[in-house]
């Protein structure tokens, strides 16, 4: 085993599923979001895990990641979220992918798709309330609707829209979006179009407004353990990643010595300095450098000096009993103590999705 890991906690990610299950009508039905490689965890296992814990459907946001899931055999529905391409259409009916149609070239394409190869394909239609990134425009649907008649082997499955501001405290603009879906809700069924699947809730949206919650909620972040906005929720969510390492290397260095590239660090002490063999281009920030801490014997050791691509230096002075080979805590719990990926988020000026996603391949993740 080398010595850096991602340990991904599938007890924990099964109880968070069924946390964020609990707060679902029965009739609701919970799409575990599992896009970027399920957060950086790892889709595959997530996404099995997922729907043994009660999920039935996944979104994903690529074709090919539709694909790797289907390829493992998984057979549930698969939403894709991001924008339909021509070239990828092809794929998407092969492997039974659930396009988001967010124009009417979008839905003309896979029409003309679907009816060469005889195959009819549920679809759902986005429409931008107000995040102003995909979808169609509340003013656009009409003329989707005046073409429906001629999308002969679409299905119209679901409606979604995705909320921008679920997780600030100004309701505002989310209670804005979602009058704006329910009065496009209202002009489809006016029109004799009654989709199956409202959705508009991601983890935000799901715990805080429930009357978002429709026919599926589409959570990613509560299920991987992070709670989605600071006022704190009455579940508990169990975080899911640990980040570790060991100590490669320990030096003593005497006062006066830099460390690492450019010298950004000085010991003003004797110090003890610990290498470990993680860098950014495993995914750690470089704002951590001379910022952030880790957890060596339970106790917290700052990053000294630049991290560097392949490694960084901790000072573990005031940690005499740290031995070369010791475990390393980057992300996670060490004796009582933990270092939560919210407050690496905050030391690195992002947000936890992005230290998730900046985990990279190099890492290996371990299923405990
Ligand atoms: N729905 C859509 C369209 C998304 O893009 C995302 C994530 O970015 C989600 C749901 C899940 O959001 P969250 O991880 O905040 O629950």
């Amino acid at each position: 085993m080398p010595p850096t890991v991602a340990e991904i906690d599938l007890t924990a990610f099964t109880q968070n599923v069924h946390a964020v299950r609990a707060r679902l009508s029965a009739s609701c039905e919970l799409m575990a979001v599992v896009k970027a490689n399920a957060y950086g965890h790892g889709a595959i296992a997530l996404a099995e895990s997922a729907l043994q814990a009660g999920a039935t459907w996944l979104a994903v946001a690529r074709c090919d990641e539709g694909m790797v899931l289907r390829l493992h055999g998984i057979d549930a529905p698969i939403l894709l979220l991001g924008p339909v391409w021509p070239g990828e259409i092809d794929t998407l009916l092969t492997y039974r992918l659930t396009p988001v149609i967010g124009s009417l070239e979008a839905a003309r394409l896979v029409q003309q798709q679907a009816q060469q190869r005889g195959q009819r394909v549920a679809v759902h239609v986005n429409v931008d309330t107000g995040m102003g990134r995909l979808g169609l425009q509340p003013h656009h649907i009409p003329a989707l609707l005046d073409e429906m008649e001629t999308l002969t082997h679409l299905d119209w499955q679901g409606v979604m829209t995705h909320l921008a501001t679920a997780d600030h405290p100004d309701e505002r603009i989310l209670q804005e979006q979602w009058q704006g879906f329910c009065r496009v809700v209202q002009t489809l069924h006016d029109r004799g179009v009654a989709p199956r699947y409202l959705h508009a809730a991601n983890s935000a949206a799901l715990y805080r407004f429930p009357q978002t919650h429709g026919q599926i909620v589409r959570p990613g972040l509560a299920l991987y353990g992070v709670h989605p906005f600071e006022a704190p929720a009455a579940d508990v969510l169990r975080p899911v990643l640990r980040w570790k390492t060991r100590l490669a290397r320990l030096a003593t260095l005497s006062p006066g010595h830099g460390v690492s590239y450019g010298h950004t660090f000085v010991a003003s002490r004797p110090s003890r300095i610990g290498t470990l063999p993680v860098g950014y281009a495993d995914g750690l920030c470089r704002r951590l450098s001379n910022v952030g801490e880790v957890l060596v014997h339970g106790q917290r050791a700052p990053f000294v000096g630049q991290i560097t691509m392949d490694m960084c230096m901790i000072d573990v002075t005031d940690i005499p009993q740290a031995q070369m080979g010791d475990e390393v805590v980057l992300i996670g719990a060490q004796g009582s103590d933990r270092i939560t990926v919210e407050a690496m988020a905050s030391h690195c000026g992002q947000s936890p999705y992005e230290v998730f996603c900046a985990i990279s391949a190099r890492v290996p993740r371990r299923y405990i």
